[in-house]
């Protein structure tokens, strides 16, 4: 990254600058962000950044443009933050580093990112980001449940940018640490270090925006990051697991500026989608798997694509290692650890739903499965007719039976008025497929 490039600028001027003077004024300093339109350098003393402004800001401007081939401008900065060392300990070799940054997975890139519908949306916008940073698609704000590729699409979009754009300055983060150490600063009072490392980057990515919480102050501290990157035509990659107005203990202001870019949602992927994500894994670890067992791991695990890779990981180590055959049977009870709440064809019983739906409404068991045709009833008898003919194999002359010996055509009629009223009631939709999660 930028390294490279104060590691280039160094080699230039020891043309120009006799060694000892570049050893005493130039180590412990490092490009700290560099862009089209300027480079800032950093230095960890006041007095060395004075002396290279006085006298050597000619031979770093000749070196800046013999290396990018025309002039830029060049900003020279300190940390204040860092008592200075005595000279003799620092070496050029080694510059002083400042804290050093998550690192990205480097498995985490575009060519390992399964596309399918869940995600295009948010895979294609990613991919501009990465191409064209800070020019559309500013902010993007990328949201989506547990496992479903958020890490891995802000990843690789750092990951690209290191690779193909190496003197841009890119900063991944978990909004944790982004808050911890913004609260460590103002704790500090030493909000310099904080500014420095985040203003003047290139290309800011922030992992999970729902942790960031805390006080005002954090978030004007975040607001203002936030304002000062934008305004300069920096890139902002947030990733959440809701969207902006659902982020409520973030000011409007802050939701307002998500706003102004792009958000998309990553779904959860489609059996087609998740059987091309166990193809590209199971060949990328090595392991042959049937097209049955393929089909049969990705109808079983839904939602988390972290769970598929572990079921994955674990198949392996079943064949490899214990040398056991992979079958749907066996692969069965691998794949009970991976969905603890779903479990594998769970016997939802007509008791289960009965107890949940009268839970859902505050009425008893008993009320609904009463002859009373008090109308507080009715619609919580109904959508438990429903989700007992959808989730149960029981025979609508059986559920008859079961709800206090109703007749079957009462229970085929209740079923057939929810799914019509499902259709066109949002509510009563969200209401049915809530409980049904509760299940
Ligand atoms: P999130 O951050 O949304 O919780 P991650 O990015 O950590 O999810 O993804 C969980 C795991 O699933 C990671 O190992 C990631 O590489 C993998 N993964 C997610 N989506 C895809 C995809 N579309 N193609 C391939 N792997 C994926
Ligand atoms: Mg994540």
């Amino acid at each position: 990254m930028t390294d490279n490039l104060w590691h280039n600028i160094i080699q230039n001027l020891q043309g120009k600058i006799n060694s000892q003077d570049l050893e005493v004024w130039f180590a412990g300093s490092n490009v700290v962000s560099s862009s089209q339109e300027r480079i800032i350098i950093e230095f960890n003393d006041e007095r060395k950044k004075n002396h290279v402004e006085n006298f050597y800001l000619t031979q770093l401007n000749d070196a800046v443009h013999t290396l990018l081939g025309r002039s830029i401008k060049i900003d020279l900065i300190t940390n204040q933050w860092q008592p200075p060392k005595p000279y003799a300990t620092i070496s050029l070799q080694e510059p002083e580093q400042t804290p050093p940054l998550p690192t990205t997975n480097q498995n985490y890139t575009f060519d390992s990112f399964i596309v399918g519908s869940n995600n295009e949306i948010a895979q294609a916008a990613a991919l501009s980001v990465a191409q064209n940073p800070g020019t559309e698609n500013n902010p993007l704000f990328i949201w989506g449940g547990v496992g479903l590729g958020k890490t891995h699409l802000l990843q690789a979009i750092a990951n690209k940018l290191q690779q193909e754009k190496n003197y841009l300055k890119i900063l991944y983060t978990r909004s944790e640490d982004f808050m911890n150490e913004i609260i460590a600063a103002i704790h500090k009072k030493e909000t310099s270090h904080f500014k420095l490392k985040y203003r003047y980057v290139d290309v800011l990515l922030i992992d999970d925006i729902q942790f960031i919480e805390g006080g005002k102050v954090t978030q004007q501290e975040f607001f203002h990051t936030f304002n000062t990157l934008y305004e300069s035509g920096r890139q902002i990659v947030i990733s959440s697991d809701r969207p902006p107005k659902n982020l409520t203990y973030l000011t409007d202001r802050i939701i307002n500026r998500f706003e102004w870019g792009l958000i998309t949602k990553i779904s959860s992927p489609d059996l087609a989608t998740r059987i091309n994500i166990l193809k590209h894994k199971a060949s990328s670890l090595n392991l042959t798997l049937n097209e049955d067992l393929i089909y049969f791991i990705a109808k079983n695990i839904k939602n988390d694509i972290r769970n598929l890779e572990g079921a994955l990981t674990k198949a392996k180590f079943l064949q490899q290692h214990m040398h056991t055959p992979i079958t749907i049977s066996n692969i069965s009870s691998i794949l009970n650890d991976y969905i603890p709440t779903e479990g594998i064809k769970k016997q939802i019983t007509l008791n289960d739903i009965l107890l949940k739906v009268a839970k859902h409404y505050t009425i008893t068991k008993d009320e609904l499965t009463s002859k009373s045709r008090v109308s507080k009833l009715i619609q919580p008898r109904f959508v438990a007719i429903y989700l007992i003919t959808q989730l149960t194999s029981l025979t609508t002359k059986e559920i008859g039976r079961q709800l206090g010996g109703r007749d079957h055509s009462t229970i085929i009629n209740a079923r057939n008025e929810i799914q019509k009223q499902i259709a066109i009631d949002p509510q009563l939709k969200s209401t049915v497929q809530t409980i049904q999660a509760s299940l």
